[in-house]
């Protein structure tokens, strides 16, 4: 059995046009001889427009209700488009997560997928020709619907592909690929043919929305090559896949930003085994996630401890920092909501130096103050103000050679 497993983002299924061209390309799989797994996100918006209205009925809504909520948007796209498939005399079927089923944690809100049952799938398939599954969504092991974190229907996808074996896995969305950073902010953004696992982790995990981090990771570990193409053109769009060594020789393959940060600093800790503990150790209990970490040195035994969040976590996590202060003794807490992280991603960094001091330059030369770096082996990122995010992300993609038509400089 060939199986094809196909991903659909919000705005590819936004209205019954957009739906009838995609069921042209699912048809096309089924022509062609495929299995197609289609995997759809809520209509775009829609997933906004439900947590919009959980916050009318509580300032902080309950989050296993909030689950059971959010996935209803998916529901819908899976059954209309069921609906509109059956209609045009195609064999398909609508599954929501637990039908699958797609078991997961109980972490509300960002369950990680725990198993697929993927041989139940392929029975299915041996009398269905299309499987129209909703994205996003699980159960968890007492039976409640889970969801997998925003943008959580790639992850669906790539992991479906995983578990099924499946010969082919595309992506499909509103840009015909993966750019070198978001084409939205920058018009000289270039797309890129081929990227590698760890580029697109780096890229995902900076902020490049265009796949979801947890789908990345699926891809590597289970050697999925996955296809990102636009639902709306023809462009065969990029390949993300193991590296090879050809990706080395460009130094760097974007650049991505992320607005969704938050700057913590925990004043006047005293500089001694254990501080870091406390504090972090109480944030991951909680399972809130820490992105940047800075350590001050220390002047008269004493130190700030700064480390950046996501906004969604702002008031849990002063909630927890409240009570770490009092048992560590630390003078108070801040925090900056005005900032946001700009990074350059790429292999190629491992074997070349002077990359940082290109970045630095460039954000100096637009008299962009940075507040904090922080690097890995193949990424530097810097936090800035968020009120210059946009003129950082054009500034690098020119002094990194990125821009269309430009030579790679570095
Ligand atoms: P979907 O609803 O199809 O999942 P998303 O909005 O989640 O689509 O992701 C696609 C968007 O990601 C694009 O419209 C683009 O603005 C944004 N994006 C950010 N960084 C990049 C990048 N490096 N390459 C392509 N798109 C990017
Ligand atoms: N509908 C969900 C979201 O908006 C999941 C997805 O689109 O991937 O985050
Ligand atoms: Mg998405």
């Amino acid at each position: 059995m060939k199986i094809m497993v196909q991903k659909y983002g919000g705005t590819s299924v936004a209205g019954l046009e957009r739906m009838k061209k995609v069921l042209s390309r699912v048809s096309k799989g089924v022509e062609e001889g495929f299995k197609v797994v289609v995997v759809l996100s809520a209509m775009s918006g829609e997933t906004n427009k439900l947590i919009g209205l959980a916050k009318e009925f509580s300032s902080e809504p309950d989050s296993e209700e909030m689950d059971a909520l959010v996935a209803t948007g998916e529901n819908v796209s899976v059954a209309l488009f069921s609906i509109l498939a059956k209609d045009n005399g195609i064999k398909a079927k609508s599954l929501q997560g637990w039908q699958v089923p797609i078991l997961t944690t109980d972490a509300y809100k960002k369950a990680r997928i725990v198993s697929i049952d993927a041989q139940k799938m392929r029975a299915m398939l041996e009398d269905i020709d299309v499987l129209v599954v909703a994205g996003f969504q699980g159960v968890d092991c007492h039976g409640r619907v889970t969801t997998l974190g925003r943008g959580g229907s790639d992850t669906t996808g790539v992991a479906l592909a995983a578990a099924l074996k499946a010969d082919v896995c595309e992506i499909y969305t509103d840009v015909d690929g993966v750019f070198t950073t978001d084409p939205r902010v920058c018009s000289a953004a270039r797309k890129l043919d081929v990227v590698s696992y760890d580029e697109m982790l780096e890229l995902a995990s900076s902020g490049s929305k265009v796949l979801q981090i947890r789908s990345v990771e699926f891809a590597k570990k289970y050697n999925v090559p996955v296809r990102v193409r636009s639902t709306f053109t023809d462009d065969p769009g990029t390949l993300v896949t193991q590296e090879d060594a050809m990706m080395e020789d460009l130094v760097i393959s974007g650049i991505a930003f992320d607005r969704d940060q938050c700057r913590i600093t925990v004043a006047k800790v005293k500089d001694k085994p254990g501080v870091a503990a406390a504090i972090f150790g109480a944030i991951a209990k909680q399972r809130i996630l820490v992105d940047m970490i800075i350590q001050n040195t220390s002047s008269d035994g004493y130190t700030d401890m700064t480390f950046t969040i996501s906004r969604a976590d702002l008031d849990q996590t002063m909630a927890i920092l409240e009570g770490v202060c009092k048992e560590i003794g630390a003078e108070g807490v801040q925090h900056d909501l005005n900032v946001a992280k700009v990074s350059v991603v790429g292999v190629g960094m491992r074997n070349h130096s002077g990359v940082a001091s290109t970045m630095f330059q460039a954000l100096q030369e637009e008299n962009i103050n940075i507040k904090l770096i922080a690097t890995s082996e193949i990424k530097i990122t810097c936090l800035i103000d968020e009120k210059y995010i946009e003129l950082a992300v054009r500034a690098l993609h020119t002094a990194f050679g990125l821009d269309k038509k430009a030579v790679q400089a570095c």
